[in-house]
């Protein structure tokens, strides 16, 4: 099978995937090389999960390789922090760049030297206009720029303030170099866009050695070029910037020719993909970190227990578009849920405990067998031990039940999933009328779970010893946002109140308190969960990660 009959054959097949087929297959390139290019000023978010697994995606598929680019031009806004995060977060997904691991200020050396190039080609100058006027001389959607009063320039002259702007002799914002292209043009990225500006600020990597930097546009494709990048993926917003990227690559004598290919980005309802609203919500204190489980970040994502398979299965389920959309928080969801159906152990825990006393019980130690999960018999089953007094979900009983409720109420039978069938005998209240214990007999005879006279139940529940089960603290959550298009202006006024609810009373089996392993469990008939990084001994703590249902079409 050749490639792209087998990227075929896995489906996923997209337009950058036909591009990218296409070039080998003509030729145009005899291996495909992508990379993936943030920014390190924050942590990864599912959006750059989508980018991350389609360049690492493309590169595995078509044999080709992927590099991890650090786009770190800014050195106002980035940190080692972010850049560890970076690197630990695409590693989890399941991604590896082995050793190609670049930074755009590896490149800055050679960046200068092509802008001096550009100087003596009379294709770039310093301008000496403030901010403000060149906002002002840059013209609209409809009306063209004014060449700036410094655009004629000598060539001597510009490289004269040029060299003084990269050894420090000008204050932040004095000058900046431009390319000179075309203030006429209709397209504004081709206004005699920036290429350098004066910035006195310590680099992560090259600390003080530069006082200028470069700009985003004027980094990327020549880092591209620099790297062999066959086809620099970015997302739409950068269609416009298309036109001074291949400028670039003409005007410039760089040792390849990438070219750059737009797919929309990734948006998802109540969420907020944007770096600078994540910062404030964790600057601002409205979550509790950039790894909060209701964060959309990689980082709170695998501290809620969504496996990396779950993010690797929703990128491949969204596709690959031109054009923008909204894409259903329910389909995460979805997925999460899917891989988690396969992939978790099945344990059993009460989060809002009500007592049951089992009147007619009088055995001791008695230990039945609970399967640990029902679709894959090589996880085997384990011993969980019943008692005179256990706990049941506050909510699988009423006392005066709707006719279509078929679970514990006064005179019904229910099963006790893996133990017996019980009947609910009486009802105990304190002085304030709250239900405090349910008083109930078993039938010794339905051992297992089936009645020998085969008599039915209309419901299993779950259950808990009271004895033997661990309290622990259970934390769920709700969407960050109350809205499915959450104002990213006013983004505070957005915030759910209720995305957070924290269980202090839940109890949880022994089983999954011995065990430490941070891997996702079903709570039967409850969702699915996971250990938090908040657990003491003794007193677990465990994020819901996922409900069983599609909570977008809640049934009941
Ligand atoms: P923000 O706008 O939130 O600051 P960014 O796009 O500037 O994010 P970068 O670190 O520059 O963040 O992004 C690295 C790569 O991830 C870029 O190629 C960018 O296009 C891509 N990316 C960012 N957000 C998304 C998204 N929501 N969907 C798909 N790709 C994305
Ligand atoms: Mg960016």
């Amino acid at each position: 099978m050749s490639v792209a009959e087998k990227v075929e054959a896995e489906g996923g097949r997209d337009f950058i995937r036909d591009i990218v087929a296409d070039d080998l297959a003509s030729g145009r390139h005899k291996s495909v090389v992508t990379r993936f290019p943030p920014e390190p000023n924050g942590y990864l978010h599912i959006g750059h999960a989508k980018s991350i697994c389609l360049n690492f995606g493309v590169a595995q598929e078509f044999g080709g390789r992927c590099h991890l680019r650090f786009d770190d031009t800014n050195p106002t806004r980035e940190e080692q922090e972010y850049i560890d995060a970076i690197e630990a977060d695409v590693r989890w997904l399941g991604f590896d760049w082995g050793k190609h691991l670049y930074h755009a200020s590896d490149y800055f050396e050679r960046l200068y030297g092509w802008a001096e190039a550009l100087i003596r080609a009379g294709k770039a100058y310093v301008d000496d206009q403030t901010q403000d006027e060149m906002r002002v001389t840059r013209g609209t959607l409809t009306e063209a720029g004014q060449n700036s009063p410094y655009r004629d320039r000598t060539v001597d002259e510009n490289l004269d303030l040029f060299r003084r702007m990269r050894a420090g002799e000008f204050p932040n914002g004095a000058r900046v170099l431009r390319a000179r292209i075309d203030m006429g043009s209709g397209n504004i990225n081709l206004r005699d866009p920036v290429l350098y500006r004066i910035l006195h600020a310590t680099h992560p990597r090259t600390s003080d050695t530069w006082k200028i930097y470069p700009s985003y546009d004027y980094a990327h494709g020549q880092s591209d070029a620099i790297e062999g990048i066959t086809h620099s993926i970015c997302t739409l917003e950068f269609e416009d910037h298309r036109p001074l990227y291949d400028w670039f690559i003409e005007n410039l004598p760089v040792p390849s020719r990438p070219r750059q290919y737009e797919f929309a980005r990734l948006n998802l309802s109540y969420t907020v993909l944007s770096k600078r609203v994540l910062n404030a919500l964790v600057k601002g204190d409205h979550v509790a970190g950039w790894d909060d489980p209701r964060m959309p970040t990689l980082a709170g994502l695998r501290r809620r227990g969504v496996p990396p398979q779950a993010l690797r299965d929703f990128a491949k389920r969204i596709g690959v578009a031109k054009a923008n959309s909204l894409v259903d928080l329910g389909l995460l969801e979805f997925s999460i849920r899917e891989a988690l159906n396969r992939s978790a152990q099945r344990r059993m825990a009460v989060l809002r405990p009500l007592k049951v006393v089992i009147t007619n019980y009088e055995a001791v130690d008695e230990e039945l067998d609970a399967v640990n999960h029902p679709d894959d018999a090589s996880a085997g089953t384990r011993r969980v031990k019943f008692g005179r007094e256990l706990f049941i979900e506050r909510d699988d009983f009423m006392e005066n039940p709707p006719k279509k409720f078929f679970r514990l109420s006064p005179g019904t039978e229910v099963r006790l999933r893996y133990a017996y069938f019980i009947t609910c005998r009486e009802v105990v209240k304190d002085p304030a009328g709250n239900i405090t214990e349910l008083r109930c007999t078993y039938d010794p005879a339905t051992r297992g779970g089936n009645a020998p006279d085969g008599r039915k139940v209309k419901a299993t529940i779950h259950w808990v010893s009271a004895a033997d089960s661990v309290p622990a603290e259970v934390r769920l959550y709700n969407p960050l946002f109350a809205k499915p298009e959450p104002d990213v202006t006013n983004f505070a006024n957005d915030l759910n109140p209720n995305s957070l609810e924290v269980l202090t009373d839940a109890r949880v089996e022994p089983a999954l308190v011995a065990d430490n392993s941070p891997a996702p469990v079903q709570f039967e008939r409850l969702g699915y969960f996971a250990r938090d990084k908040d657990s003491a001994p003794g007193k677990p703590v465990f994020n819901r990660t996922a409900g069983l249902r599609d909570s977008y079409a809640k049934a009941t």
